[in-house]
């Protein structure tokens, strides 16, 4: 089965493909077209931006095509940086430069009060219009010290109390089996094990 990935997230293709890894899926990613259209993220929540990637890019190479939106929601903040998390920053603001943005909103907020979530929103989007929602939330906080070098984004601040690690800490495998990602993406491979038996 012809899947195209679209995205441009070298982080995400990357833990994408490890998560797929085992089923008779080919993931095609964008970077294998050109001319592809631009995609403005302007929707209102991750399922709106998630699904627009996902049309336009059926509808552009003719194929199935796997399509998300995620990102970081702290709670004392509102549920910032949320839609925003890429660009915190600004527009072409470094994971660096994000981390530190956010750091500095919450410089005065104590450590019991930086509770955050990761969540995304995959979108498998069929030929023929049809398409099916994924969703997975990761609960963390945020922590001021960065550590670890794995992962991306804001891996380095976000602090799993549970495995007392933070996400850049964790091993790849481990982040994929427990992430946001990870859990949406085990349900997407359930309906499209279930489509492959069939
Ligand atoms: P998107 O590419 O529009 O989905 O934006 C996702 C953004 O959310 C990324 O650029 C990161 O800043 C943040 N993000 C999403 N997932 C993760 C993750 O697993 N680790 C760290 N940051 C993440």
């Amino acid at each position: 089965m012809k899947i195209v990935f679209a995205s441009g997230n070298e982080g995400k293709v990357r833990e994408i493909r490890e998560m797929l890894e085992g089923m008779e899926i080919e993931l095609v990613s964008l970077s294998n077209y050109t001319h592809v259209p631009e995609i403005v993220e302007d929707g209102k929540s991750f399922l709106e931006n998630a699904l627009k990637k996902a049309k336009i890019i059926s509808e552009f190479t003719g194929e199935t095509v796997l399509a998300d939106d995620s990102g970081l929601q702290v709670e004392v903040l509102g549920g910032e940086p949320g839609i925003y998390s890429s660009r915190y920053a600004g527009e072409k603001a470094t994971d660096d430069e994000n981390n530190a943005a956010l750091l500095a909103k919450l410089k005065n907020i104590p450590q019991e009060k930086r509770t955050a979530f990761f969540r995304c929103v995959l979108v498998l989007y069929r030929r023929d219009g049809s398409y099916d929602c994924f969703e997975g939330k990761w609960n963390g906080q945020i922590i001021d010290e960065r550590r670890g070098n794995n992962g991306f984004g804001y891996d380095p601040i976000f602090f799993v109390p549970e495995l007392k690690k933070t996400a850049a800490e964790l091993p790849a495998e481990i982040k994929n089996k427990v992430s946001h990602r990870g859990q949406a993406f085990a349900q997407l491979k359930k309906t499209l094990g279930e489509k492959l038996k069939n």
